[in-house]
């Protein structure tokens, strides 16, 4: 587990591993004060954005992976909303100022606790300056698109969908985790 604590951050005793009294899941946990240090699931914010039939993507200056190619989204801050987290990281990665229109995809990937929920958002304005996070950032056209060079099997996934849907002129919902779930069409 990375940076578990292995003392009470309140008493300073050495922290056991176990079931505290009462609750459900294993965990850290103090036995002198009662102090437990619960680990959550984290959220990552992103968006998917499409401008006449290009798509917003950006090369990663910084592991894991530098040089592939990713849509724009990194971890909420504490105090924001999941539109604002979003938001801010495309700004962050591509200098562009989207907004943001429908919800896309939320998916689970358990195996490292992690929660991506992922939005539609249209382009506001282009400023070309963007972070030390990314190496560069270009619309590309469907047939340009670097997909061997994109990680994350569940981002290729979301954007072949959004392709497909685009040509249909349908968008649906995707939720699931990053191998199985379902498209949600709302009608
Ligand atoms: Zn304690």
């Amino acid at each position: 587990m990375p940076n578990a604590p292995r003392y009470c951050p309140h008493c300073t005793l050495e922290l056991a591993r176990g079931t505290p009294p009462g609750d459900t899941h294993e965990r850290l946990h103090c036995t002198g004060c009662g102090y437990i240090h619960y680990v959550n699931p984290k959220i990552i914010a992103g968006c998917i954005i499409e401008r006449e039939g290009k798509y917003l993507l950006c090369r990663r200056a910084i592991p894991p992976r530098p040089g592939t190619w990713t849509l724009p989204a990194g971890f909420m801050e504490a105090g924001e909303t999941t539109e604002e987290a979003a938001l801010r990281e495309v700004w962050e990665e591509t200098g562009v100022r989207a907004d943001i229109f429908a919800p896309y995809s939320v998916f689970s990937v358990p195996r490292i606790s992690e929660v991506y929920i992922i939005f539609r958002a249209t382009v506001i304005e282009e400023t070309g300056q963007f972070g030390t996070e990314t190496l560069e950032y270009r619309f590309f056209e469907p047939a340009d698109i670097p997909w061997d060079e994109i990680y994350y099997p569940a981002i290729r996934q979301i954007l072949e969908r959004y392709i497909l849907e685009r040509q249909a002129g349908v968008y649906g919902i995707y939720m699931g985790n990053d191998d199985t779930g379902k498209v949600h069409f709302i009608r």
